[in-house]
Formats: C-alpha cells, sequence, structure tokens
C-alpha cells in the first residue's frame, strides 16, 4: 500500500478537511495515476452531504480526474509511465452482464452493480473507493482514459464526467444538424451540453434561470437563450423542441419544459436533486406522445469517444480553478449555481 494525500468529509454536517489514504499497490492490469486536476461536480456535494440518503463515510469525492500515470502493471498495453491519464465516474464493474458486454458499464445489471470511483465498496482494500480530491489514484487500465494531448489539460477534468454524461444522451437521442434542442441549467454539465450539442450541428437554446448568464451562454454556443422564470419567453418555444437535456440539480416544475417538446419530443432528466419533482401532467404528455427520460453517465468506449470528440473540436470546460483548502467554499458558491462554469482542483495545492 502506498499513502496518499486526500480531503475527506467525516459526516454529512462536517466541512472536508486533509485525511490520508491508502492506494493499493499497482497489480498487473492497474495503472497508478498522479492526479493533476480534478473537477467538482455537484454529485460530489450531493454525495458529501448525503443527498441521495448512500453515503459512507469517509467520503473522498471526485470523479473528474486527470493526471499523469506514474507506474503501469506487468501486463498494461494502453498506457506508459509518462502518459496523460484520466479516471471518470466508475473503477469497475462486473464485466460479464449484458450491459457490460455491450459497453454500457454504467448500467452494469451484476450484484454490485459497478463501482464507483468513491464511496463504493473496495473491491481490493476490503474498505471504500476514494476519489480524486486526492494526490493519486490506482485504477485497472480497463477503466482509465486516453487524454487528447491537444487540449488545456485542466480544462479536460470536468469533461470525465460533466462531459460524457451530456455527450452520452445526445448521441443516444440523435442530436444532429437541424434539431432544436434546449439544455435546461448552465452549470457545469449544462455549459458542456451547450458546447457539444452546438458541435453536433443542432440549433441550440439554452435555458437558464439566472439572466446574468445570458451572455455567457451564446458565446458558449447557444443559439438563443431563455430565462425560463419568464413565462412570455417560455410559451414563445411551445410545441417546438425535439430534444430537451435537464441538467438541473434542484427539484423544479418538468411541465413547463415538457410544453415546449414536439409531437414526439423527449426531454432527458441527467439532474438528480436531492427532493423529488413534482409529478409532471400526464395530459401534457399523451396528447403530443412525448416521452420523459433519464440517462447516466456513460461506458468506458463512449467516454473514450467522447474525449475523442472533444479533441477534435476544441472542446474543453471553462473552469475556475481553485485550491483544495477552497473547497467549502466552492459548494456554498455551487449551491448559489455561482459557478462559471466548472470549478477545478489544482492539485499541487494538496501538498
Ligand atoms: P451545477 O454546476 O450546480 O449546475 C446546476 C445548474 O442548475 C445551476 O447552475 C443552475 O443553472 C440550475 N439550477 C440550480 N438550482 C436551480 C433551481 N432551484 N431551479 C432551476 N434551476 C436551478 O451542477 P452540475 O454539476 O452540473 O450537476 C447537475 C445535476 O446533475 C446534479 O444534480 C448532479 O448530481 C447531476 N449529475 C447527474 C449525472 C448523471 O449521470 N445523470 C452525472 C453528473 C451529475 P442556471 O443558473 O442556469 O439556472
Ligand atoms: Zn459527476
Ligand atoms: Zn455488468
Amino acid at each position: 500500500m502506498v499513502k496518499a494525500s486526500s480531503y475527506a468529509a467525516q459526516s454529512a454536517e462536517s466541512p472536508l478537511g486533509p485525511f490520508e489514504i491508502q492506494r493499493r499497490d499497482v497489480k498487473e492490469h492497474d495503472v497508478r495515476i498522479d492526479i493533476l486536476y480534478c473537477g467538482v461536480c455537484h454529485s460530489d456535494l450531493h454525495t458529501v452531504r448525503n443527498e441521495w440518503g448512500n453515503a459512507v463515510y469517509p467520503v473522498v469525492p471526485g470523479h473528474e480526474i486527470v493526471g499523469r500515470v506514474s507506474e503501469v502493471g506487468s501486463q498494461v498495453t494502453k498506457f506508459k509511465v509518462g502518459q496523460l491519464a484520466g479516471v471518470g465516474c466508475m473503477v469497475d464493474s462486473c464485466r460479464t452482464c449484458a450491459a457490460c458486454k455491450e459497453g454500457l458499464e454504467q448500467y452494469c445489471e451484476g450484484p454490485e452493480s459497478f463501482t464507483q470511483t468513491y464511496n463504493s465498496p473496495d473491491k481490493h482494500t476490503g474498505g471504500l473507493t476514494f476519489g480524486g480530491y486526492s494526490s493519486s489514484i490506482v485504477a485497472d487500465e480497463a477503466f482509465t482514459l486516453r487524454i487528447p494531448e491537444n487540449l488545456e489539460l485542466a480544462g479536460v477534468a470536468p469533461l470525465l464526467c460533466a462531459g460524457i454524461t451530456t455527450y452520452s444522451p445526445l448521441r443516444h437521442w440523435n442530436v444532429q444538424k437541424g434539431h432544436k434542442v434546449g439544455i435546461v441549467g448552465l452549470g457545469g454539465l449544462g455549459h458542456m451540453g451547450v458546447k457539444i450539442a452546438a458541435a453536433l450541428g443542432a440549433h441550440v437554446v439554452l435555458f437558464t434561470t439566472s439572466p446574468g448568464k445570458i451572455e455567457d451562454g451564446k458565446r458558449l454556443g447557444a443559439h438563443e437563450v431563455v430565462v425560463s422564470k419568464d413565462p412570455d419567453q417560455m410559451s414563445a418555444h411551445a410545441n417546438s423542441f425535439d430534444f430537451i437535456l435537464n441538467t438541473v440539480a434542484a427539484s423544479h416544475d418538468l411541465d413547463q419544459f415538457v410544453a415546449l417538446l414536439k409531437r414526439d419530443g423527449t426531454m432527458t432528466l441527467v439532474g438528480a436533486p436531492e427532493h423529488p419533482h413534482p409529478s409532471p401532467s400526464v395530459m401534457n404528455m399523451i396528447f403530443k406522445r412525448r416521452s420523459l427520460a433519464g440517462s447516466l453517465i456513460g461506458g468506458v468506449a463512449e467516454t473514450q469517444e467522447m474525449l475523442d470528440f472533444c479533441g477534435k473540436h476544441g472542446i474543453t470546460s471553462d473552469i475556475e480553478m481553485i485550491r483544495i483548502d477552497q473547497i467549502n467554499e466552492a459548494y456554498e458558491r455551487m449551491l448559489k449555481s455561482d459557478v462559471k462554469y466548472r470549478f477545478v482542483i489544482d492539485m499541487a495545492s494538496l501538498n
């Protein structure tokens, strides 16, 4: 075992603070990564504060990890020492069920489902998995991603969750040129959704509750921006969307967005709020055969596809770099929708 420094929450009520953890010795198929940057996802905050009711402490969050490979196991073929590598939301799965065989490890049907990068039972140590708010991580190369060399590295970190969580549904629902696509919420996920949907050729409309984000929305690639609190602006778009991706992290009225879908349109929810949304109107859905759907991150192969797509299109996240000791303050700002548009921790600040 090798010591690593980290930041952890010891309970739902306590702020994050320094914590020493152990990383396993590198096995045949493992790579050890010295972490350079880790993005801050709203899921980190939901977990740290036990808003989903499944947190086990201590929690070392972080699943938007990029760094440099410092050690490889004897059977590793994908990486050499010194190369860049990334780890996203998963570090393992059963690898044998139908979902895993299809490359959809996030929907693993094995008895333990997939192993989350943090806050899952760790098969190797018998303890818990610990995430990327840490100096290093050890992961199986099968769940480790190659990083395009042409992109600014700190802005790549958020692609590992915010990027794939928006790319996967946009691809699954076949968003393309000629489609009118809505993105709801301009936070970490939302700003990646805007960039990726625009790169796929769609006509992109951003919905925000923050009038102060209108100009940024356009700069990031939205063709139109709608302040969703304004009923007149909303009704001007009634019955017109092929697809809407809803990234909002809090419970809200879904009907106002469902009413904007065309016949046969779909709104996919990726935001995972602490409290349920009010039940949507059935009439609103049946009269135009509309669908409400959900989507969870993306598989390993699709995450690599997304990274390569971002490399080709020059897409990274717009970030605000923080030191690890600013993390608790960053969480407070995230709760006020005051993120432009992803906090990324400079892991050098851990030393
Ligand atoms: P974030 O950076 O905090 O962004 C969320 C955005 O939602 C805010 O910036 C804000 O945008 C909007 N918003 C917040 N509160 C709102 C409210 N009360 N009413 C309306 N809009 C509100 O969060 P994130 O990291 O993008 O994560 C978003 C959600 O996705 C979280 O629940 C997270 O856990 C979840 N998530 C899910 C998956 C998955 O696989 N499905 C993966 C990662 C994250 P405006 O200011 O523009 O309104
Ligand atoms: Zn995330
Ligand atoms: Zn499986």
